[in-house]
């Protein structure tokens, strides 16, 4: 069985500080299945290192890495010129930087760690580049999901959605809001939230989403799904996301695994 680990920010310092290195993590996966791994980036800084990530370890210990570019709304005060030079010039050589997206971009308010109309105008202008590049994006939307289905219904109206634009990462919206994305064509990450016993609301929005649309990601290294809950993330524990989805979907492990590798692999166009 494999697993494909969507959303992993797996250069994050807090493994260095408990002395885990990245040689550990990815030995981790092996051992529990988890062979493919796409990290996200989402300021300049982390974007760099998702990529150079991916370069440097890609094929240790069998795992395959992939990176993505891009400035998350908390960041979004900081898009300049020259961010922006730097993503065109990346995106454009994604093949053989093992880019496959663009993210994580979209607007949470509820940090506002950046103006929300600042949020709003940066989020719009990757979404341009997506489109422009034709990349699926990951989208991360917190407690703003008015105004993000307001910008993307826009975008898909006027034609400026590729067919399949992109992953709703760590999906906390409502069902009703999920499922308008999935007819925008979007896939929906699930994360350790799913196996929450006090989550309510993930599950329902799970069982609303076709099995074609599933993505299981661990968003390392934050939100360590049960039983590991209170410890550090890793990508090893995405098999725990892929059971609670078999559970919930009344599906084999074995199936669930292999339907969401073939999504995530969809998602970011793998082959
Ligand atoms: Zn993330």
């Amino acid at each position: 069985m494999s697993f494909f680990d969507t959303h992993a920010h797996i250069y994050d310092h807090k493994y260095e500080e408990i002395g885990t290195a990245i040689e550990d993590v990815l030995r981790k996966c092996a051992e529990s299945g988890v062979d493919r791994i796409l990290i996200p980036g989402d300021s300049l800084e982390s974007s760099k290192a998702a990529v150079s990530t991916a370069a440097h370890y890609n094929g240790n210990f069998g795992v395959e890495l992939f990176a993505s570019v891009g400035i998350h709304p908390h960041e979004a005060k900081t898009y300049d010129d020259e961010v922006e030079k730097y993503l065109r010039e990346s995106i454009e050589k994604r093949e053989e930087l093992r880019i496959r997206a663009i993210g994580e971009i979209g607007l949470d308010y509820y940090y506002d760690l950046s103006e929300r109309s600042v949020q709003r105008e940066v989020f719009e202008k990757q979404l341009d580049l997506a489109y422009e590049y034709d990349v699926p994006f990951i989208l991360h939307e917190r407690d703003a999901t008015g105004d993000c289905l307001d910008i993307l219904r826009k975008f898909y109206k006027e034609g400026r959605l590729r067919k399949e634009p992109g992953v709703c990462h760590c999906c906390s919206c409502s069902v009703e809001a999920s499922q308008e994305l999935i007819k925008m064509g979007f896939f929906i990450g699930f994360d350790g939230p799913l196996t929450f016993k006090n989550n309510k609301k993930t599950p329902e929005v799970l069982k609303n989403t076709p099995l074609d649309r599933i993505v299981i990601e661990t968003d390392s290294p934050y939100l360590t799904p049960e039983p590991n809950r209170g410890s550090l993330n890793e990508p090893c524990h995405v098999p725990f996301i892929c059971s609670k989805v078999a559970e919930i979907k009344g599906i084999t492990l074995e199936d669930a695994a292999a339907l969401t590798y073939d999504n995530g692999n969809r998602l970011y166009g793998i082959s």
